[in-house]
């Protein structure tokens, strides 16, 4: 590593996710490591206008690697978004002699950072989101945990439903992402799963489990991801579950897990992926680099230019505007296409599979 950097900051910003502490502990020592110290910004971008800094050494962040939540608070800070708020990030940043920040959270924090970039502070991005919802990389921070968490309460169910012959229509976070939804609804054995990505077909669903019932199974869980209700306002995940009941004859009852799914102590995996994305955020940016997102593909730490990313992501989610591919060459426009295009692709096998595999 280069040493040019003198004081970084670190901030976590958005939704809060568990794996945040291990990934401020990882940015924090690699730092200090290459000779430069480290302020921790409480609240996100709010912290950084309203200069909430604290100083970090090797010891202030100990005894943090299995505490869920951020230690360092986060926050959804409007002001970041308007001129004069960016205007004073920036000047705090000056004053406090901050040569580049990484800022952990999900897309809305990177398009805080592509700003800070922008207006000349060297920003890195490490993706910090349960939902998992960062078309750029293969996993989050904190979505491990939340998927965990999900079949831990998923399985209690199960349990008392099996007792009782009842359903459980159990409604996952997740956004406008299905993968805390699909992944769960197969570990866990449901008979059917409601998500954006591929079409929900519910009579078919009320078929299958009045044929499961009559060959004698007892119980039955059907995963509803939060974006689906969302996006399709006519259902309600409350009400399916009466339909489920009223169609099937099987005695159903509703559960929404909701902020249950973000706390919660970091799974290893998170641990390990918030420790390897931290150290190469410091690496990056005592590399001189900028405007970056540090994300893991097939196995390997890789970092995408931020614009990239965020348009990637509206690629995917359809949600492309006009212009927003118009400085993005003809090979990347490709490859952008091939990476959505294969996440459909492994969609589509995952919903299959969760099917078949549930008759
Ligand atoms: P997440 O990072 O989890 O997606 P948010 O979308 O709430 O969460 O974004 C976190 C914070 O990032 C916001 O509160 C705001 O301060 C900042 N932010 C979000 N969108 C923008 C934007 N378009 N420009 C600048 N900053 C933004």
């Amino acid at each position: 590593m280069e040493r040019k950097f003198k004081k970084i900051g670190v901030l976590t910003s958005g939704g809060d996710a568990p794996g945040m502490n291990n990934a401020v502990r990882a940015v924090t020592r690699a730092a200090i490591s290459n000779g430069v110290e480290v302020v921790g910004i409480q609240g996100g971008y709010y912290g950084l206008i309203h200069e909430k800094m604290i100083p970090l050494d090797a010891r202030a962040v100990s005894g943090i690697l299995n505490r869920g939540g951020t230690f360092l608070y986060s926050d959804r800070c409007l002001e970041f978004k308007t001129e004069e708020g960016m205007q004073k990030a920036v000047d705090t940043c000056h004053k406090y002699g901050l040569d580049g920040i990484v800022a952990i959270g999900g897309d809305g924090t990177f398009r805080g950072a592509t700003d800070l970039s922008n207006r000349g502070i060297p920003t890195i991005g490490v993706p910090g989101s349960i939902d998992n919802d960062i078309t750029a990389t293969d996993d989050s921070i904190g979505f491990d945990t939340a998927m965990n968490t999900v079949v831990d309460a998923i399985d209690r169910l199960r349990d008392t439903c099996e007792s009782h012959a009842r359903c459980n229509v159990v409604e996952v976070m997740g956004r406008n992402c299905g993968d805390i939804a699909i992944r769960t609804a197969i570990a866990c054995g449901a008979v059917g799963v409601a998500l954006l990505e591929c079409p929900f077909d519910e009579p078919a669903l009320m078929e299958k489990i009045r044929r499961l019932k009559a060959g004698g199974k007892r119980s039955f869980i059907v995963v509803i991801a939060e974006g689906y209700p969302a996006e399709h306002p006519e259902f309600k995940s409350e009400e399916f579950a009466k339909r489920i009941q009223a169609e099937t004859d099987v005695e159903t009852k509703f559960v929404r897990l909701a902020h249950i799914v973000r706390g919660g102590s970091p799974t290893l995996n998170d641990r390990m992926l918030a420790t390897e994305m931290g150290y190469a955020a410091v690496e990056q940016l005592l590399a001189g680099k900028s405007d970056l997102v540090i994300c893991k593909k097939e196995n390997e730490i890789v970092e995408y230019n931020i614009n990239y990313a965020l348009i990637l992501d509206r690629m995917y989610k359809g949600k492309l505007k006009d212009g927003d591919l118009d400085h993005f060459s003809n090979s990347q426009i490709k490859e952008m296409r091939e990476i959505c295009e294969e996440k459909r692709i492994a969609y589509r096998k995952l919903y299959k599979m969760m099917d078949d595999i549930s008759c």
